[in-house]
């Protein structure tokens, strides 16, 4: 396989002061599907155990050094990010994993490539099996060593992709708006895995929930955001890779970084257009949910891929990284 070298589509960003087609909130949930989740902070914790600790505290009245050392403290956990929401996987996280999946459905067609590779890791030769990025070679194919230039910089350039008009780039505010997703109700495991490594991690089924808003789009973008978070089918994806460990195999027997990203409402602010698709409408100012909900984000998703047929693919991940 050879570097191919591409030219990346670009235009001239849309208005951002105004409101034009479609603007809304989306409320999504992320689960972790038959899988751990580790988001990390960058942080390390300690692990105490709070029965001991009173047990021992009972017994000699006060706490020094020697209780530290009765109590084995376990230290070293790589902390799982949380707010004073508690715990959460930060919103900047979760855009990066939408538009990195999004750089990377996209593929050169003819010469040309809709989007440049801000956010994705591209390589510059083929990893053999077992080096660094095989795993992620495999998964995206001959689309990581395509050779998309640099990426957009609106402070130096007129015209920017698409996934760039969208999403942000420097000197360019991003359309699309991520919250932070906080857990409902997730409890921490503290894992002891392999090469010494340790972490605090959701166990499978885990759910955190955020808004995605959006201002400006046209229906096939709307489609586009969604294909980008694994969902071709109905208001709930297919799994998906996030967070740490994603494109590692089993680890001490546990899986990691397999999600799932469910939308559960969709609501279109009063300025914005109003959407049909199908036989079904959207009105400025109201929601949708339920079965409608479901058939709405299958059109969506499937105007999408008919509007970028020849550029776009879907990439089943997580079926490849189990086949590996
Ligand atoms: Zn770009």
């Amino acid at each position: 396989m050879q570097q191919i070298r591409l030219n990346v589509l670009r235009s001239k960003p849309r208005q951002r002061d105004t409101y034009k087609d479609l603007c809304g909130s989306m409320y999504v949930s992320i689960i972790a599907d038959n899988s751990y989740l580790h988001v990390g902070s960058g942080r390390e914790k300690f692990e105490v155990d709070l029965k001991k600790l009173k047990e021992i505290y009972a017994r000699r009245k006060r706490i020094d050094v020697s209780v530290l050392k009765e109590l084995q403290l376990k230290i070293g956990y790589s902390e799982f990010t949380s707010t004073t929401m508690g715990t959460v996987i930060p919103g900047s996280s979760v855009k990066g994993n939408v538009r990195a999946r999004l750089e990377l459905s996209f593929h050169g067609f003819n010469g040309n490539v809709r989007s440049c590779f801000l956010k994705a890791s591209r390589l510059t030769k083929l990893a053999g099996e077992g080096e660094s990025g095989w795993r992620h070679q495999r998964v995206w194919g001959e689309t990581i060593l395509e050779d998309r230039g640099f990426p957009c910089d609106y402070t130096k350039m007129d015209n920017v992709c698409l996934i760039c008009d969208l999403f942000g780039t420097a000197g360019l505010k991003s359309l699309i708006e991520f919250s932070d997703f906080i857990g409902l109700n997730v409890k921490l495991e503290a894992l002891d895995l392999p090469y010494g490594m340790k972490v605090y991690a959701a166990p499978q089924g885990s759910e955190f929930s955020g808004e995605i808003s959006f201002m400006n789009l046209k229906d096939y973008e709307l489609g586009l955001l969604l294909l980008g978070m694994g969902i071709v089918n109905g208001s709930t994806g297919r799994s998906v890779i996030l967070g740490r460990f994603k494109y590692r195999g089993l680890m001490d027997n546990k899986k990691f970084g397999r999600v799932k990203y469910k939308i559960n409402k969709i609501s279109l602010s009063k300025f914005s257009d109003k959407l049909t698709i199908g036989n079904l409408t959207i009105n400025p100012g109201s929601s949708i949910e339920g079965e409608k909900l479901n058939t709405i984000c299958k059109e969506l998703a499937n105007l999408s891929l008919k509007h970028f047929q020849n550029e776009l693919r879907i990439v089943d991940e997580v079926g490849i990284l189990e086949k590996l």
